[in-house]
């Protein structure tokens, strides 16, 4: 088998069961791996320690699938996935929807892969070359574990390119519809665009936080700011808000977000707009914030950066008149963990002069594990906060 061999003592991540093996961890590589292939990991000593998908243009150089001597049969890809399914199943936190991430990548044993299912579509998103080679096998595995009608591949394009790679879309099996597809989570109705959304199409991993949204809505006035399709704006209203205002960007995402409003629309009030300007212009009569921004903080670098856009939210989430006033803030960022996030929350409060409680934490739910051996797998930090005085 082609061989990775690794620089001396640059084993231990391996020895840890991290799956990631970093390029500058490697001393030579042996037998010339194409992009995704197999190949096995050595220690400078000669131990084979792991197994892996190689990816030639990519700072995380092998991503690793078994750990010990024994390479894995490609078999084992597809008895991961319907396992991955299988806990799906299983899993009672899920119940109450048709829309769910069946396979969560390194959470799941399966680095490089994502699959969610919108009622009856799956979308397929392998963010490795390794991935996207055994796209048919994977596939082959999801038709026998799950009912879905129809697999749409969508290769996530910025990281494999970032690899050398180039993938374009294409249909697994059965007829994915051009159509948004309508799924219904918890009393709640969406049309989601499989083919041309944000991600798959859905942010399924703020499932839980819009459950929480629901709960705290009554009777007051919500503004969804970074609203995308209006998920957050929907649950609020459900929830019985008497008014909800969402801000968004994109006018694709706002044509989505006012059909899923439509059913209160005496509520709700949809505005293309920039969210920043919004909370800069004051929002003197709202009680419940909620700020879900894109990641500001995709890479280490961008940290401070990140974090300064952040308390700038919070700073205008948090001044104003009303006290009691809620505020759902979420960082996406693994570089953003909880720790972090209250003290950008801490300082913004000093500068508003406000005193505010941490009233919840909130991470991504139940179908997004994340293994203890890949602590990186932790990119949603939610913060639910009151204003107190
Ligand atoms: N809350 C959404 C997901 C938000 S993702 C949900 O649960 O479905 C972040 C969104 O912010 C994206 O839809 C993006 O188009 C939008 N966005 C990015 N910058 C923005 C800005 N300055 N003002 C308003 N929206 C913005």
């Amino acid at each position: 088998m082609k061989t990775v061999v690794l620089h001396p003592d640059r084993d231990r991540s391996v020895r840890r069961r991290h799956p990631w093996l970093m390029s500058g961890a490697i001393a030579r590589i042996e037998g010339a791996p194409e992009a995704g292939e197999h190949v096995a990991v050595r220690s400078a000593e000669g131990e084979v320690l792991a197994h892996g998908h190689f990816e030639p243009g990519s700072q995380i150089r092998v991503r690793l699938l078994a750990f010990g001597k024994e390479p894995e049969d490609e078999g084992a890809l597809g008895v991961r996935v319907a396992a991955a399914v299988a806990r799906r199943v299983a899993d009672p936190l899920l119940a109450g929807t048709d829309a769910l991430r069946l396979v969560n990548a390194e959470g799941d044993g399966l680095p490089g892969l994502v699959v969610d299912r919108y009622a009856g579509v799956l979308v397929v998103r392998p963010s490795t070359s390794g991935m996207l080679r055994r796209a048919a096998a994977i596939a082959a595995a999801l038709r026998g574990a799950t009912d879905a009608g129809a697999a749409l591949l969508r290769p996530d394009a910025v990281s494999l390119r970032r690899a050398g790679v180039d993938a374009g879309d294409a249909t697994l099996w059965g007829e994915p519809p051009d159509a948004p597809v309508a799924i219904t989570e918890r009393g709640r109705r969406f049309r989601v665009d499989v083919r041309q959304g944000q991600k798959t199409g859905f942010y399924l991993d703020q499932r839980d936080a819009r459950d929480l949204v629901a709960t705290l809505a009554a009777g007051r006035r919500v503004l969804d700011a970074f609203a995308y399709t209006g998920g957050f704006a929907v649950a609020a209203l459900q929830g019985g808000a008497v008014h909800v205002a969402l801000i968004e960007s994109s006018q694709t995402a706002l044509a989505l977000a006012r059909e899923h409003v439509a059913f209160a629309r005496e509520r709700a009030e949809c505005r293309a707009d920039n969210a920043f300007e919004v909370l800069h212009a004051g929002i003197e009569d709202v009680d419940l914030v909620i700020l879900d921004p894109p990641p500001l903080a995709r890479r280490k670098d961008d940290v401070k950066r990140a974090a300064r856009a952040y308390k700038d939210l919070l700073l205008h989430a948090f001044a104003g008149p009303r006290a009691g006033r809620l505020v759902l803030a979420f960082a996406c960022s693994h570089h953003v963990g909880p720790e972090l996030f209250g003290k950008i929350a801490f300082g913004a409060a000093l500068d508003a002069g406000r005193r505010v409680s941490v009233l919840r934490e909130l991470g991504a739910p139940s179908d997004h594990p994340v293994s203890l051996d890949h602590p990186e797998g932790r990119y949603l930090t939610g913060l639910l906060l009151r204003v107190d005085g």
